[in-house]
């Protein structure tokens, strides 16, 4: 059968089952047929016209190991006034008016370097984190906050991801999360320095997160519709 392909029509390989895969993807937010895009590298991003998600083709992930590499690379530490900074003014912005006095945060993907907990503790908030290369240990109870930064952009199941988190926040509990939202042009998203980052493989617009918020039973409270959003539960 393979020898006949070549000669097939497409929508007779289609039927065959010999369908592109281009054709077949699927948005991992809302399950919408995705169009795609090449950029300069080569790389191949799928765009969900529906809910505004985009995503890198799993054929150009990292594999664990090179992944990991590069998490360690990065100068994520205490020492690193701009990086603290930074850290900070989400603190200031996302956290601290949301959370309980001594309240409860579990903050996923922490990274090599816990910089967002020593922060959050000198505050006197009470912090777990967790962490799947560096403190892999399962989190157990209920939060009062979760905190996400610059993690979104590297899972290849946020509904899943979601989900999990969801189910770790007390009633009322909130999520907040950090990442850069997407440029609202594709041409512009194909020029994007966030995207060159060979673990960055997805990315989110504000819509986006309206979407996830309904699909996943949570309220959106707050977002600067740039790279910061709010869940409540
Ligand atoms: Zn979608």
């Amino acid at each position: 059968m393979n020898n006949l392909l070549p000669y097939l029509t497409l929508s007779a390989a289609y039927i065959l089952g010999h369908e592109p895969s281009a054709m077949s993807h699927k948005c991992q937010i809302c399950s919408e047929i995705t169009y795609e895009k090449t950029d300069r590298k080569g790389r191949i991003f799928h765009f969900c016209r529906n809910c505004r998600f985009i995503s890198l083709d799993s054929s150009f992930f990292l594999t664990p190991e090179q992944e990991k590499k590069r998490y360690e690379l990065h100068n994520n530490t205490l020492e690193n006034q701009g990086y603290k900074k930074w850290l900070n003014s989400f603190i200031d912005q996302a956290v601290s008016p949301y959370v309980p006095v001594h309240g409860q945060i579990l903050d996923f993907g922490s990274g090599p370097n816990p910089v967002l907990k020593i922060l959050l503790e000198q505050k006197g908030f009470s912090v777990n984190i967790y962490d799947k290369y560096f403190y892999d240990v399962p989190f157990s109870g209920l939060y009062d906050t979760i905190t996400a930064t610059e993690v979104m952009e590297h899972i290849a199941s946020p509904v899943q991801l979601l989900d999990t988190l969801k189910k770790s926040l007390k009633t009322k509990g909130h999520l907040a999360i950090k990442t850069e939202f997407r440029p609202d042009k594709d041409e512009d998203f194909l020029k994007w320095w966030y995207k060159e980052d060979p673990t960055h493989i997805s990315f989110f617009s504000r819509h986006t997160f309206n979407i996830l918020s309904d699909k996943i039973g949570l309220g959106v409270i707050f977002s600067d519709n740039f790279s910061i959003i709010i869940f409540r539960n």
